[in-house]
């Protein structure tokens, strides 16, 4: 469903017009972590400067400039998740909009009438009134920094350190974002044009960090505006800075808390306990039930609706540079083994595979020494990470089902579904949008592009199904740019490439997608 068949109807597909080798010379050069906390000197990035890479050269002769325009971005600190902080949100869309208008974008709003925390709307319509209209996703707000002690430096006072910017919002996703008016910039300055290729529009939200509780209402109330032919999510990483990649999917989400009751209050586990059913002991089976011995989620129909990945896509990541002890160790969190699914590699359990966690497990007493009752009740907290076309609803009504039949006699279950979930999207990688994206990253890398998958949730399968038309990922940040956590980063030189990427981005499209079917 999902991309696919509205793909096919309103863009036109075209035979892959890339021939011969990529240019193979390889990584980025990257210098050393150095100090510098005032600088906003890009660090050099010294890639030819040719005269075959105009928007290379347009995004190196900005640079500087960029550096110290996103620093003083994130300087305001624009936490929804926080309402002492709304009024950032509110300063951080303005000054997001200033910047548009400087560039000289024909229309900038802030959307801050309704619930929703402000959002920044622009566009910048193509000189040829028949050129596809594209619009970009993003968002400004960002996570709450805490714990501030764990920050080397405040979260709030971008500081350069050698070739990565650190602060909070610099990689997700103020960075991206800014990106992406360099993008713009570069992109008119490599062809002189005093319109971009397409029609290009923002929608940069104030909400992603708490769930976009408002942007299905947004979207609604402002559909005539937002009308486009292709949409470019910008929040997602690159697989590796040495191996880049074009993202093609994120995975969806449920969660669930399950309470199991046994009578009104704790008792006396001497006076009583073995006589009742204790509700720890029956959530402690139901929990053990939900994986069978090869790893696989035993909730009925739980994979009736899985669209397993290509062939082209599994070949794609098995010939990544994953290093799993790596990974074990910093992505994992130190983690001792990698476990899963029968069948599948650790990257395609994380990023294609659908999941059953326990979050949260409480029961009875847990404080300090020793306490002997038969407790009241139990309770799990659950998550399932979703792939297409896997449906949150769905999973939702076979998690109730599969705690009836787990729930012993003598005990009382509730399940208390939170909110109505994520639901997944996937990318067709053969979409020649999605092709463009790939082509326009390998030359401003020079490097050939794989595909990769983010096992993580966001907005992309409602942006999918309010506007009805379908989703490339578009990213140039890192997987270990520690977002939502201390010392978030951004590495520049990756950026600035990503900007050189976007620029190149709107002229592929402008040649391979076409207005109206
Ligand atoms: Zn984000």
């Amino acid at each position: 469903m999902a991309g696919s068949s509205v793909a096919g109807e309103r863009l036109r597909r075209r035979s892959r017009r890339k021939s011969g080798p990529i240019r193979a010379c390889g990584a980025l050069r990257l210098g050393r972590v150095t100090e510098d906390r005032t600088s906003d000197a890009a660090p050099a990035d010294p890639p030819p400067l040719g005269g075959h890479h105009p928007e290379r050269d347009a995004v190196a002769a900005r640079a500087d400039g960029f550096v110290a325009e996103l620093r003083d971005w994130l300087r305001i600190p624009s936490i929804s998740a926080d309402p002492a902080h709304h009024g950032d949100v509110g300063r951080s869309a303005d000054w997001l909009a200033e910047a548009l208008r400087r560039d000289g974008w024909p229309t900038v709003e802030v959307w801050a009438d309704g619930p929703a925390l402000p959002a920044v709307y622009a566009c910048w319509p193509a000189a040829d009134p028949a050129a596809p209209t594209v619009l970009v996703y993003g968002h400004h707000d960002v996570q709450p920094a805490d714990p501030l002690d764990a920050w080397h430096h405040p979260p709030f006072e971008p500081t350069v350190l050698g070739d990565e910017l650190h602060g909070r919002g610099a990689s997700d996703d103020k960075g991206q974002v800014a990106m992406h008016l360099l993008g713009v910039r570069a992109h008119l300055a490599a062809t002189g044009a005093g319109a971009p290729a397409v029609t290009i529009k923002l929608l940069v939200e104030g909400e992603e960090e708490t769930g976009s509780p408002n942007l299905k209402s947004l979207l609604a109330d402002h559909t005539d505006e937002l009308d486009c032919e292709l949409i470019v999510f910008t929040d997602t990483p690159l697989f590796h800075r040495d191996a880049p990649t074009v993202c093609t999917g994120q995975r969806g989400v449920i969660a669930a808390e399950v309470v199991f009751s046994g009578g009104e209050i704790d008792v006396h586990s001497g006076r009583v306990g073995g006589g009742v059913p204790n509700p720890a002991t029956a959530l402690a089976r139901l929990v053990a039930a939900l994986h069978d011995e090869h790893g696989r989620v035993r909730l009925p129909g739980f994979y009736a609706d899985v669209r397993p990945p290509t062939d082209a896509e599994r070949a794609s990541y098995a010939a990544l540079p994953f290093d799993e002890a790596a990974w074990l160790a910093d992505t994992a969190g130190g983690a001792r083994a990698t476990v899963g699914e029968a069948g599948w590699t650790t990257l395609e359990r994380v990023w294609v595979r659908p999941t059953a966690e326990v979050n949260g497990l409480h029961a009875g007493y847990t404080g300090p020494g020793v306490k002997t009752i038969v407790p009241a009740d139990a309770t799990a907290k659950l998550s399932f990470r979703l792939v297409p076309d896997q449906r949150p609803e769905l999973i939702g009504a076979a998690l109730r089902e599969f705690v009836a039949e787990h729930t012993p006699h003598g005990i009382l279950a509730e399940v208390r579904l939170r909110g109505d979930g994520v639901p997944p999207y996937a990318v067709d990688v053969e979409h020649p949008a999605n092709r463009a994206v790939q082509e326009a990253l390998a030359d401003a890398f020079d490097q050939p592009i794989r595909f990769s998958r983010t096992g993580g949730s966001g907005p992309a399968a409602l942006l999918h199904a309010a506007l009805g038309v379908p989703i490339v990922y578009f990213g140039a940040t890192l997987p270990d740019d520690r977002i939502h956590a201390p010392n978030e980063r951004v590495v520049l030189p990756v950026l600035l490439r990503g900007a050189e990427a976007a620029a190149g981005l709107w002229r592929r499209l402008a040649s391979r997608t076409e207005r109206g079917q």
